[in-house]
């Protein structure tokens, strides 16, 4: 490499694709607990975006200087006897086709079930690396004879652990990071200007069509390489002179059959191409309308950075007004209080309709993900804001805002010095990004506002 195609500050973003760490077990053996004691540890939530249901079903954590992305896999709990074994079967092909690493959880208390056992084999196929804990070990002292019925499962050594007191919990943790492939140094990248785009949505909201029409139309596929991330396989398609880069494409492409119907898994599947996107495609199926598991979604997406561009696929079925009407209301209804600032457009997968002006939302929505607002714009629009917006005040104490900088693009990200910065509540801040965004064009990006405490000394 000569020294002008150093990485730029996206490719240094994407390389850092975080691998995937998930937590499969039996109901009730406390895999919601363990995750949040691991990720209460090392938590690294990027930003409460507001109005988003938290989902907690997948976190950040770094440990020994590695980062991975923990999955709780458990997200919906069968209620009956008979429908554990068909729930761990799901959520273990889960965990196998999109974890790096997988953790099998059991529990002393129930001690080794059959499930446990069936579960483990189907792992150990696999060939994933697997890291075997068992819970509810509370007791720091001798250790329980039933513990080592755990070495049955053949999955190596069992660690004890309390994800009630957190007692192994570093032990389990080196495991996994031991487990962790190396780094790898980015592939050769060819086109280190492409954007990256992601295709994300509901099940059966048209994805694959929409992949598909825009490989069909597309004479100039530049390749298929392998992303960053082991499996992923990107897709680069040009427009117009341009390179998009179409992240972890093999979901897309060679549908998983059962599995694919599970809103959940196509959710946990996105984060992974969520991860690498400059832009993010929510395709919604516009004959249902934006659903709430949509928005969860766009949450995702918005917490990551993401631009975004909403399709309102499948366009063609909404063949009167009323439900052309009907399907607008959920817009509204559902994005407006998210993001009301994301962009969309009608399209279908079907008969093409309006699928090539994508490319060009897209464009916009990174422009405005990237730009840079001089410190000039920034100072006027703090001066207005002052004059004329509205203050927060608690007893004697004022806030007052010193001065704005922008410290980050892409998203674009701006910090705040105040004087008291625990003034700043949601609400305030929701009010800021609102006349941030009256004042400049941030339409299609999320943008980041952080509020730091400062002493104005010259006042
Ligand atoms: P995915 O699960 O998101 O990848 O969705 P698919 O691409 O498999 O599409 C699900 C179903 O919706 C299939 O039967 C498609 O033929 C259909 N479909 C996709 N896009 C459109 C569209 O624009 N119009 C209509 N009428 N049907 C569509």
């Amino acid at each position: 490499r000569s020294p002008d195609t150093k990485l730029s500050p996206r490719q240094e973003e994407r390389n850092m694709s975080k691998p995937i760490v998930a937590i499969v077990g039996r109901p009730n053996v406390g895999k919601s607990m363990l995750f949040n004691k691991l990720i209460g540890q090392r938590l690294s939530i990027v930003e409460d975006t507001p109005g988003v249901t938290r989902d907690r079903i997948y976190g950040e954590c770094e440990w020994c200087g590695r980062k991975f992305t923990l999955v709780d896999t458990g997200g919906i709990e069968p209620r009956t006897d008979s429908q554990i074994l068909t729930f761990m079967r799901e959520q273990a092909q889960i965990a196998i086709e999109n974890a790096t690493v997988i953790i099998f959880l059991t529990d002393i208390k129930t001690g080794l079930t059959a499930s446990d056992q069936e579960v483990a084999n189907m792992l150990l196929r696999s060939r994933k690396p697997i890291v075997l804990a068992v819970n509810k070990m509370d007791s720091t002292g001798r250790v329980d004879p039933d513990f080592y019925e755990f070495y049955n499962l053949g999955l190596g050594d069992p660690i004890a652990v309390s994800a009630v007191h957190g007692h192994g919990t570093g032990d389990l943790l080196d495991d996994i990071v031991a487990l962790l492939p190396e780094e790898e140094d980015e592939v050769a990248d060819a086109l280190p200007d492409a954007l990256n785009v992601a295709i994300i949505g509901r099940p059966n909201a048209g994805k694959s069509s929409l992949f598909n029409r825009i490989l069909g139309a597309d004479r100039s596929i530049v390749s298929n390489i392998a992303g960053t991330t082991r499996d992923a396989i990107d897709t680069v398609v040009e427009r117009n002179g341009k390179h998009y880069r179409m992240v972890d494409t093999a979901g897309i492409r060679k549908k998983s059959t059962v599995y694919e119907n599970i809103e959940y898994y196509s959710m946990v599947r996105g984060l992974r191409a969520i991860d690498r996107a400059d832009v993010a495609l929510l395709v919604v199926d516009a004959s249902v309308g934006v659903t709430e598991q949509d928005q969860k979604v766009m949450g995702l997406a918005i917490e990551r950075g993401c631009a975004i561009v909403v399709l309102l696929n499948k366009w063609d079925l909404l063949d009167d007004d009323r439900k052309r009407e009907a399907c607008m209301e959920t817009v509204d209804r559902r994005l407006g209080v998210m993001a009301p600032w994301a962009q969309y457009l009608r399209i279908s997968a079907l008969t093409g309709r309006s699928v090539e002006k994508i490319w060009a939302m897209v464009d916009a929505a990174e422009k405005t993900r990237s730009q840079k607002i001089s410190t000039s714009r920034l100072n006027t629009f703090l001066t207005d804001l002052r004059e004329f917006g509205h203050t927060v005040v608690d007893g004697k104490r004022r806030l007052r805002m010193h001065y704005v900088t922008q410290t980050g693009v892409n998203p674009p990200t701006f910090t705040f010095f105040v004087n008291h910065s625990d003034l700043v509540n949601d609400t305030y801040q929701r009010y800021v990004e609102n006349r941030m965004r009256s004042t400049f064009d941030f339409a299609g990006t999320p943008i980041r506002l952080f509020f730091r405490k400062k002493e104005q000394k010259d006042a």
